[in-house]
């Protein structure tokens, strides 16, 4: 029997129309727009001057301190604003303006194949650092952070996220297949970092073309097990993945090392791998561009700072119908608020979601079925926690662990009654941090 996690979640229809489109390249835009607010930390800091020339992967914002991490520019232009624009977020927030002096198409310079790993487990951990390499699962808090452990936690084992269980999104199945060998030297450059000898990739059953890739790839190698898991959301979580995959509990408001256990998704791993193996920055990431009424979806290597509308051209312009524009899956993506949003290290995925789709009943009382506690993955009462955010007792919600949530919307998505309930959680979330 396949496995997965014991606690909570559902099985939300798959929509998956891109799992077998391979990665094209997104045209390089004429301006890019790079937030220096990209990651989870602080914000990075401003280094370069306007009009100042740039080239493809010079670092234009530096780390602005330890838990934060460095921009590099994704393009060859020259800095034409210092500015305030809307992100994903839907705040403005301070971005550098490049202008690209590209003048055409060109597709993304793929790296050879480099096999052996010459840099030690200090210098792999300063290359990523520098490299500017954030959790491109969609957490995006800087990798050297989660690297940089103390040995007291007495890591055994480093997971390997290739479950991409949000529905639509095929950014990390594309990369699994296009770059499996890649993704497999980036585990051994971990497991050198780390000082480990075990890593297992876990992926989920319904990427069979991807099992069976990375199962024919590691079949000699002692270090790396690959894991067909069942299909459920959110296995992609860092704690459904551990406790699916090594049965382990990670303590609530608690980090995976402390049960010794490194978790990196695919997509990280991958830009590990070029950063250490070929000193490039991260400057570009996978992004699916998908709906039903999409007339050509697909999945893209998209350069940092790139509106959202040339992801929209590139894939047959916007459906009359379309409601929403998500940034992320159905589950767990943010509405955007216009097109001219950048893409972000965060971003691997927009979904353009139709009239019929977007349709939600109205809002109606709680008949206390209790099915949102059964499908909540992290133990929560989540009829409980809205009723107590709409009377405004955050501190009771506290006490409820309202910050536990990881936002997952299994909740909202089960209701029979169409109650907001992650709404109202994540409003919750703010009025705690604020208190
Ligand atoms: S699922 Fe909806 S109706 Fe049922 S208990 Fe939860 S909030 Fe109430
Ligand atoms: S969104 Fe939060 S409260 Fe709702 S099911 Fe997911 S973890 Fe539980």
């Amino acid at each position: 029997m396949l496995k997965t996690f014991k606690q909570g979640g559902i099985h939300p229809p798959e929509n998956k129309l891109t799992c077998t489109k391979p990665i094209r390249s997104l045209p390089v835009p004429q301006t890019v727009y790079v937030p220096i607010a990209q990651h989870i930390g602080i914000p990075s800091e401003i280094v370069v001057e306007l009009k100042q020339k740039v080239e493809v992967g010079q670092m234009i914002a530096q780390s602005g301190g330890y838990v934060s991490s460095s921009i590099h520019s994704p393009v060859a232009g020259t800095v034409t604003k210092l500015d305030k624009i809307i992100d994903s977020s839907g705040y403005k927030k301070q971005c550098i303006v490049i202008r690209s002096d590209a003048a055409e198409i060109t597709d993304r310079a793929e790296l050879p194949l480099k096999m052996e790993i010459e840099m030690d487990a200090e210098a792999i951990l300063n290359q990523i650092n520098s490299c500017g390499i954030v959790g491109l699962g969609g957490a995006t808090f800087p990798s050297f952070v989660k690297l940089h452990v103390d040995p007291k936690s007495k890591i055994d084992t480093l997971l390997i996220n290739g479950v991409e269980c949000e529905p639509y999104l095929t950014a990390d199945h594309s990369l699994m297949l296009a770059k499996a060998q890649e993704i497999k030297v980036g585990i051994h450059i971990l497991l050198k970092a780390l000082h480990i000898q075990k890593a297992i990739i876990g992926i989920e059953a319904n990427k069979q073309d991807a099992i069976q890739k990375f199962a024919e790839i590691c079949k000699n190698d002692t270090h790396i097990q690959v894991a067909a898991l069942q299909v459920k959301y959110p296995q992609g979580g860092e704690k459904q993945l551990i406790k699916a995959l090594l049965n382990r509990e990670v303590p609530k408001g608690g980090l995976p090392h402390q049960v010794g256990v490194i978790v990196h998704n695919v997509g990280t791993i991958f830009a590990i791998y070029e950063a250490v193996q070929h000193g490039k920055p991260l400057t570009d990431r996978v992004v699916t561009v998908t709906g039903k009424k999409v007339k050509d979806p697909g999945n893209f290597w998209v350069k940092i700072g790139t509106p959202i509308k040339d992801l929209i051209d590139a894939v047959g312009g916007m459906p009359e119908d379309t409601r929403k524009i998500l940034n992320g899956g159905p589950m767990m993506g943010k509405a955007l608020k216009n097109l001219d949003v950048p893409v972000t290290k965060g971003t691997s995925g927009i979904v353009l979601i139709s009239n019929v789709e977007a349709e939600r009943g109205p809002a109606m009382s709680c008949i206390k079925c209790a099915r949102c506690i059964s499908v909540c993955p992290m133990g929560l009462e989540p009829y409980l926690l809205m009723d107590l955010v709409e009377k405004n007792r955050p501190q009771i919600a506290l006490e409820n662990d309202v910050t536990t949530c990881i936002e997952c919307g299994s909740c909202s998505y089960i209701c029979p009654s169409h109650r907001p309930l992650l709404d109202y959680i994540r409003y919750g979330k703010d009025l705690v941090r604020k208190n």
